[in-house]
């Protein structure tokens, strides 16, 4: 069904998840399932559909190998190998029959009856026990959108077939729809569902574009191809801006990129506070391929590196050798600099699920971080391997996520110290030194901050899934989202009580979730004694800059007051103003 082209100015308010605006064409990533129409046709119309279907699976097979070609070449064999799938199903006769048998037999439109025969296939998939075929169900849902993009009149083309930029719209942006996008090519996402932590949401950050998620009712009403300006700094989407608005936008943007252009020339520069207290601004790392924005950010080093992204679009395990490789290709890249690798920490709210590792849960309270490599020794002991040959280069360390007890530490450590012990009786170099860490990302290990600092190198919070487990919050649920807020005087006490734990026996803690990037909540993080960060790197310019012109004194009372806070609004004011004060002359921009 036709959308009718809206061409007023229509302005949608979301949530900004990854700062920055940009104006530029629409993709729509169209749910086109949705406007499936029944209809009924004649005996005679059969053939015509039939003929139909084969145009259409053959230009899908066309497109599928192309896209195949294009992220082998620009991500990896194994990430491509997900085409083969889909390819596979393609192919498969039963499935072609059987939608040529619903056509003759039900004398239903060619659209209704493929989404039924897909429907069947998806949900065969997806009541399978096994996590890795359940995934499958996803895959026939991506083929089946694709079949049915090429049997639409005009199709709606993919990213990777377009030239220019464009703003990405979706209900929502899965991790395997991400893989297939032209990263190049994309100005903004702009998505119906989803949180600040959201993959839609880390995936802009670290491209370092804007997004803006929660945008109720977008893909109805926008069309791909209708020009948008989208703002992540004030989670705002504007359908058809007027002149006015674009070239207000433009001079901001444009002071913007100054800013940051003169901002990149202090990169490498160590920064203190105007009251001499060193603050060190690390970069969060989610793919190897975005090293190169890291080392450009003029980050002290890499203070989060997701290693989960290695294990995804696949359906076998990395080997020690392919982790070993990737682990010290980005160490010696950020040599001498600092590189906390973080274990494998699928499960829980994020990522897909293996079919070599069963055990995790989809429930963010189930098997998911540290729990999985427990109870998965042989998987967790091949990470750690790889991370204690990658160390022999001196600037690593490694770090445990979703710790909630300390015997997982124990626990941990105890394999460490296997796998370090199997490395040297087999002669393979490494770093015997490896210094090893806790994320500190549940009430539990808050709480017990004094005990888990005695057992362990170094702190770094989680802030994304504290905020989550300590307001009861699902990160993801569109529904909570509003209660989803750093600014919990529950989980400000929760950082004090590890910042104070921390420097009792003398670890550091860093804040390494997306609360470490945000200007407004920078006074406070500082105010409560946090002298290291880790950001997207595209954030870490800007913090530097505003680290550099604030006084620990002075946001450590604001940090005081926002700990026994009742308004909220009061809080971000103070903020604001102590910012603006710090940096006047970046008054028009810090929040925009
Ligand atoms: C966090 O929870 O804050 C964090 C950095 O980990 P992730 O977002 O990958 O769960
Ligand atoms: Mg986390």
């Amino acid at each position: 069904m036709m959308k009718s082209k809206e061409t007023k100015q229509v302005t949608f308010q979301g949530r900004g998840t990854s700062r920055g605006l940009a104006v530029g064409k629409v993709q729509l990533l169209e749910d086109i399932e949705k406007n499936i129409v029944r209809k009924g046709i004649e005996e005679a119309g059969i053939p015509g559909e039939i003929a139909r279907l084969q145009d259409a699976l053959l230009a899908t097979r066309t497109q599928l190998m192309e896209i195949r070609k294009h992220v082998g070449e620009t991500i990896d064999e194994k990430a491509a190998s997900i085409f083969d799938v889909h390819i596979m199903m393609i192919d498969d006769c039963s499935f072609i029959e059987k939608v040529v048998e619903g056509l003759r037999k039900r004398k239903l439109n060619l659209e209704h009856v493929l989404r039924d025969v897909m429907r069947i296939y998806a949900k065969r998939f997806s009541d399978m026990e096994e996590g890795y075929i359940q995934e499958r169900g996803a895959d026939v849902k991506d083929l089946m959108n694709r079949i049915l993009q090429n049997l639409e009149e005009e199709g709606n083309g993919t990213v990777i077939e377009r030239r220019e930029g464009v703003i990405i719209v979706a209900h929502d942006l899965l991790p395997s729809v991400t893989a297939l996008l032209d990263k190049r090519l994309i100005l903004g996402i702009a998505t119906e569902m989803g949180g600040a932590t959201s993959h839609a949401a880390i995936i802009a950050r670290a491209l370092g574009i804007p997004a803006v998620v929660g945008l109720e009712a977008l893909c109805e009403r926008v069309q791909s191809g209708d020009e948008i300006l989208i703002d992540g700094t004030q989670g705002r989407v504007v359908l058809n801006p007027s002149q006015d608005q674009r070239a207000q936008y433009g001079h901001l943007e444009h002071l913007r990129s100054d800013l940051l252009a003169g901002l990149k020339k202090t990169k490498n520069k160590a920064v203190k506070t105007t009251d001499g207290y060193a603050i060190r601004v690390f970069a969060n790392l989610e793919l190897p391929e975005h090293l190169d924005r890291v080392l450009e950010s003029g980050a002290d080093g890499i203070g989060l590196f997701r290693t989960e992204f290695l294990f995804l679009s696949r359906p076998d395990l990395p080997s020690e050798d392919e982790q070993a490789a990737a682990y010290e290709a980005v160490a010696q890249a950020m040599h001498p600099s600092k590189v906390v690798i973080r274990t494998l920490d699928v499960g829980g709210d994020k990522f897909m699920s293996h079919q070599h590792i069963k055990e995790q849960s989809h429930s963010p309270l189930g098997c998911r971080g540290i729990r999985l490599s427990l109870i998965r020794p042989d998987v967790f002991k091949v990470q750690l391997r790889a991370i204690l040959r990658a160390a022999r280069f001196g600037n690593i360390q490694l770090m445990y996520p979703m710790v909630s007890a300390v015997d997982e530490i124990h626990q941990a450590d105890e394999l460490l110290r296997t796998a370090k012990a199997e490395l040297e009786a087999e002669g393979v170099a490494h770093g015997a030194d490896l210094v090893s860490g806790v994320m500190i990302e549940t009430p539990s290990a808050a709480l017990t901050a004094d005990r888990m600092a005695s057992q362990t190198g170094f702190f770094s919070v989680g802030t994304n899934d504290l905020v989550q487990y300590t307001i009861a919050v699902d990160r993801l649920e569109q529904e909570v989202a509003p209660l989803y807020d750093p600014l919990h005087p529950a989980v400000l006490s929760l950082l004090q009580h590890t910042v104070a734990a921390a420097k009792q026996h003398q670890i550091s803690t860093s804040v390494c979730g997306e609360m470490a990037g945000s200007p407004l909540l920078l006074p406070i993080l500082i105010g409560l004694g946090i002298t290291d960060l880790s950001v997207a790197p595209g954030s870490v310019p800007l913090i530097k800059h505003l680290a550099a012109n604030l006084s620990q004194k002075k946001a450590a009372s604001l940090a005081q007051d926002a700990l026994i806070a009742t308004d909220k609004e009061s809080i971000l004011q103070a903020s604001r103003e102590m910012l603006e004060e710090a940096v006047p002359e970046l008054k028009e921009l810090l929040f925009f």
